[in-house]
């Protein structure tokens, strides 16, 4: 690897700190022992976290990393991983033709792509039971924030609907090689005990985002394109923004609008 050189395209900063790696692989709970589970790392790089989860045994442990280099150098440190290794772009990876087990997800994630990268974890919500990953702080307090506050929005409703989310801890530049502009942040992510949403799920996205697409408004005027019966204009969430609504008020207002149109 001499004329090797980080691409910054694919968002290649790769962690030094052997403590953090180790801690951020500390962090997976999940599979507990179990034989199906899928162990599955985004973006492995030169292997920061590689090294601790393969001392860790898991039974499937698998990488999916897009860099023809880094894959050749994996596959040259980690022989035993050599049929788990994939060389491909995670985001148009098929993951339930790959995988049938729960899968925990692990991954210092491009942060060109973590927003992706998350959206996909919510298609497959179903099979992904855990995600441990670094992401840029101020998107982990992005997933994190509540109601009322600023950084609350999209990814923050998606993702808390379907997960239990901890903020781990708070990684400084310096720990890696490039350094990002940025702070980072490891996160948890916990698969709940909700299956559906107790709503029309179509409808709640549609609401949500256009809710959030206009958050300054109060939501009667930024869902104006969507033509609400009149009648409706006086329920108490229409006459709020969407950063005031929790998951539960806008189950609520989608329940709602979902009775009233076709
Ligand atoms: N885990 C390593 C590297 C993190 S940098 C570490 O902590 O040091 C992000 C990694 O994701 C890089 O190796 C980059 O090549 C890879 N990557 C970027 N886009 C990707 C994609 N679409 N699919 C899979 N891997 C990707």
């Amino acid at each position: 690897m001499s004329a090797w050189k980080p691409k910054k395209y694919l968002g290649q900063h790769f962690l030094k700190d052997l403590d953090i790696s180790k801690q951020i692989v500390e962090a997976i709970k999940l599979p507990l022992q179990d034989p199906s589970s899928i162990v599955l790392e985004i973006g492995p790089g030169k292997g920061a976290l590689t090294h601790f989860l393969v001392q860790k045994q898991f039974a499937n442990l698998y990488l999916v990393e897009i860099d023809s280099e880094l894959v050749s150098y994996l596959l040259k440190t980690y022989p035993i991983l050599s049929n788990h290794i994939i060389e491909a772009d995670f985001i148009k990876l098929d993951l339930t033709k790959r995988w049938v087990g729960p899968i925990s997800v692990v991954g210092n994630f491009p942060y060109n792509i973590s927003s992706q990268i998350f959206f996909k974890l919510l298609q497959h919500r179903d099979q992904v039971k855990e995600i441990v990953c670094m992401v840029q702080k101020e998107v982990a307090e992005r997933i994190i924030a509540q109601p009322g506050s600023k950084a609350y929005g999209i990814p923050s409703v998606f993702l808390q609907a379907f997960y239990n989310i901890n903020y781990l801890f708070t990684v400084g530049p310096d720990l890696f090689m490039p350094p990002p502009k940025v702070n980072s942040a490891v996160i948890r992510l916990e698969r709940n005990e909700l299956q559906q949403l107790p709503c029309n799920e179509n409808l709640f996205s549609k609401l949500v985002k256009l809710g959030f697409q206009q958050r300054r408004k109060k939501l009667k005027n930024a869902l104006s394109a969507m033509i609400l019966p009149a009648h409706l204009v006086d329920l108490p969430q229409l006459n709020q923004r969407a950063e005031e609504l929790s998951i539960s008020d806008f189950i609520a207002l989608t329940q709602e609008i979902g009775a009233h149109i076709a």
